[in-house]
Formats: structure tokens, sequence, C-alpha cells
């Protein structure tokens, strides 16, 4: 099937992905993202605290790639139901330290997050997160 990929525009460089649509590919599907506590390492923390396959770095990096390739709105980012897949995510960096592919899925809720909330409005408790960062 021929399919155009999406150019995504990004604030974040994610050049040496071949783009944000490419970085997820770097997951070879391992798992070892899936360790359980006294494994040593610390990836991935969300995983280990439910031991449910939708909190790991795969699975994040996975749907992402997927919600971002198929959607046909102008801003690809707008999308609650990925929204959801990172609320639980804890951006440790500890994909990016001990996937052996270099998975980074800190910096994919990054991007998406300024991507998500330049069409749909911020929390509260996120505007009073930054307000209070400001003031301190
Ligand atoms: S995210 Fe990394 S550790 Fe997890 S399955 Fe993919 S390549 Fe393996």
């Amino acid at each position: 099937m021929d399919r155009e990929e999406p150019v995504l525009k990004t604030l974040g460089d994610f050049s040496g992905s071949l783009g944000i649509l490419r970085a997820p590919e770097k997951c070879n599907g391992s798992g070892d993202c899936r360790k359980s506590v006294g494994a040593g390492g610390t990836l991935c923390p969300s995983y280990r605290a439910t031991k449910d396959e939708k909190d790991s770095t795969r699975a994040r990096d996975n749907v992402f790639r997927a919600f971002l390739t198929v959607s046909l709105k102008e801003n690809k980012f707008d999308n609650k139901e990925l929204l959801d897949v990172f609320d639980f995510f804890l951006p440790s960096k500890a994909c990016a330290a001990e996937c052996l592919s270099n998975v980074d899925v800190a910096s994919l809720k990054a991007e998406f997050l300024y991507q998500y909330y330049k069409t749909n409005k911020r929390p509260l408790r996120s505007k009073l997160m930054g307000w209070q960062c400001t003031v301190d």
C-alpha cells in the first residue's frame, strides 16, 4: 500500500531519526522495557508500577507512531487518546539511557504536549505549576 508519510514540523530536533515519525521505528519490540523491579536499572517506571503493557515504553512508542500516521487532522498531534497514553508516563529518561535502541519516549512526549496545546486549552493545574515555577 502506497501510504504517504505525513511530514511533521517539530520544535524539537528529531533529524537524527529522520523525523519524529521515524524515531519510534527504533523500537525492535524486544520487551526489555518490561523489566520488573529488582532487575536493575529503572526502565520503565510506570510499567514496573502497573505491569500493564500499555504503560511500557514499547506500547507508548508504537501507539504514538500509529496515531500520528493515521490522523487526518491538520494538527496531527491533536489527539485526546494520545494525551491519555502519556498521562501516567514519567519523563525519567530511563528509556533513552537503558533501551538498547535508544527509544526516547520522554522527547516524544515533550513534543507531543507542545503541539497538542497549540489547539487545546492547557489545564489549570499546568498553568498553576508553570506559574509556581516562575515565582519560586
Ligand atoms: S522500547 Fe526499547 S526496550 Fe522497549 S521493546 Fe522497544 S527497543 Fe526494546
